[in-house]
Order: structure tokens, then sequence, then C-alpha cells
């Protein structure tokens, strides 16, 4: 299982949800992890001293990653303390969701702020490391929504296929320095994200699920791990769906 050791590893929105169990994977695989969190503080250090009970290193780092210059401090630090960076897991995102004409400009910017311009600020400062070293792993955590749209998200869907055309554009420039770029596009996943989501459209998302079941952050976390490994090297450019089937 120590697939990752010796690697050093972001997660960006690691202290919740998809990117807690995306830390503790990749944790529990041997890498050094910086679990990244802008609020929560304490849910952040209580992942870190997870991996650090199972034998991990790590540390936490608060960064609200959709500002420039904080995010610009993160990577300095971390390759400062650690000397490298192999792995960066955009991960941080929220909704503001509505349909359109209740929408305010504020929750679209919101939005595309914190779910896409803070993955090109994180993917600028890790290639810059990763070039250098000829060797890195970039993965961008989409969704299913950015490939086939909702209802009442058009602010989301825009920021999640904006990652898919992120992962795919510096895929293709960074390929020859053999950094890689992939995307996750999760689909219907239990978490916070999720829980305020009233009984009904929850029954109606799992009957659209082949598999019958929400997906666990767990679920997604593995595939993350795969695409972080030596085993996914010779995978650039695509987009792995983890839906249980409720997009094909
Ligand atoms: P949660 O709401 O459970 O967690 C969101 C995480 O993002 C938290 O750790 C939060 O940190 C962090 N975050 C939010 N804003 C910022 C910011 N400005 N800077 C740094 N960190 C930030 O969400 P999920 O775990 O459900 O979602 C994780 C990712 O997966 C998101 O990109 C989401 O869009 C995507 N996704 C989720 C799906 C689902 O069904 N749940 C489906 C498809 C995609 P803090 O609390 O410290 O602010």
């Amino acid at each position: 299982m120590s697939q990752l050791e010796g690697k050093i590893a972001i997660v960006t929105g690691g202290s919740r949800g998809i990117g807690r169990a995306i830390a503790l994977e990749l944790g529990q695989r041997g890498a050094t992890v910086v679990v990244n969190y802008n609020q929560s503080a304490d849910a952040a250090e209580a992942v870190i001293a997870e991996i650090k009970a199972a034998g991990g290193d790590g540390m936490t780092f608060q960064c609200d990653v959709s500002d420039a210059d904080q995010v610009a401090t993160m990577f300095k630090d971390v390759t400062k303390a650690y000397g490298q960076l192999d792995i960066l897991v955009n991960n941080a995102g929220v909704t503001r969701d509505n349909v359109i004409m209740m929408l305010k400009p504020d929750d679209f910017d919101t939005v595309i702020n914190t779910n896409l311009r803070s993955a090109w600020l994180c993917s600028k400062a890790a290639s810059r490391t990763m070039m250098k070293k000829r060797s890195g792993r970039i993965i961008n955590i989409s969704s299913v929504v950015g490939i086939a749209g909702n209802g009442g998200q058009t602010n989301y869907a825009a920021s999640k296929a904006g990652l898919l055309g992120l992962t795919k554009s510096l895929a293709k420039e960074i390929a020859p320095r053999n950094v890689t770029v992939n995307a996750v596009a999760p689909g219907f996943i239990g978490t916070d994200m999720t829980s305020d989501l009233s009984d009904d459209i929850k029954e109606t998302a799992i009957s659209h699920i082949p598999l019958g079941r929400m997906g666990a952050p767990e679920d997604v976390a593995k595939a993350v791990a795969f695409l972080a490994s030596d085993d996914a090297a010779y995978i650039t450019g695509q987009v792995l769906v983890v839906d249980g089937g409720m997009v094909m």
C-alpha cells in the first residue's frame, strides 16, 4: 500500500468531505500530506492527527485558495518545508445554487473563484516546481455536473466544466516535462455539501444511479490515489467519472 512513499502532496479543502478522504488515502499510501483549509482549522488538525496516528506525516495550511497572494505563500512555504512537491489535488469547492433569475453576480463570482480560479492559481504554482523536477501529478476534482449540466447550478456547472478545459489544456502544455494532469468527476457523494438536500431530492438522485446508492468520499479518494500513483504514469488529460453509473 505504500506506493506514495517519499511523495509530498497538497490537498486543497482537505479538512472535510471528499478532500478529507483524499488526504487520508494519500497519507495511508505513504505520502506526506499538506491539508489545506480555509475555515475549518480543528477539522484539518484532526485529519493530520489521524494521518500521524497511522504512521504518516504532514501538516495543515490555512489559505483561501481563491486568493492569489495566499496561494503563492502556501506553495512557497510548502516547498521550503519539504523541498519538493509531487502531487496537487485541487479539491476545494463551494456551491451557491439557485435558478439563474435569482442568482446574484456575487454568487457566480464566489463559485468560479473558489472552484476554478483556485485550481488555476494552485496549478500554476505547482507546475513551476514539478516541471523543474520533471515529474508530478495534478488532479482536479470536477463533477458530473460539469459534463451533463444541472438546472439551478449554472455557476457551479460552469466552474466544473471550466476545470475540464483547464485539465486538458494544462495536460498538453506540461506533458513534455512528465507532469500529468487529470480530472475526477464525482457524482452524488455523501458530504456536508449534499447533506442539506431534502430526502425527496436525494431519493430522486439515487433512483438515477445504476449502482443504487450515493457515493462515499472514499470512493472518490481511491480514484484520486490511483491517478497519483506510478500505475497512472501514462494517463493524462483524462476525466475519470466516479458516479455509480449515473452519467453514461
Ligand atoms: P464539503 O463542503 O464537504 O467540503 C468543502 C471543502 O472545501 C472544505 O474542506 C472547505 O474547507 C474547502 N474550501 C471551501 N472554500 C475554500 C477556500 N476558499 N479555500 C480553501 N478551502 C476551501 O464539499 P465536498 O467534500 O462535497 O466537495 C469537495 C469537492 O468535490 C468540491 O470541489 C465539490 O465541488 C466536488 N464535488 C462534490 C460532490 C458531492 O456530491 N459532494 C459531487 C461532485 C463534485 P473549510 O471548511 O476549511 O472552509
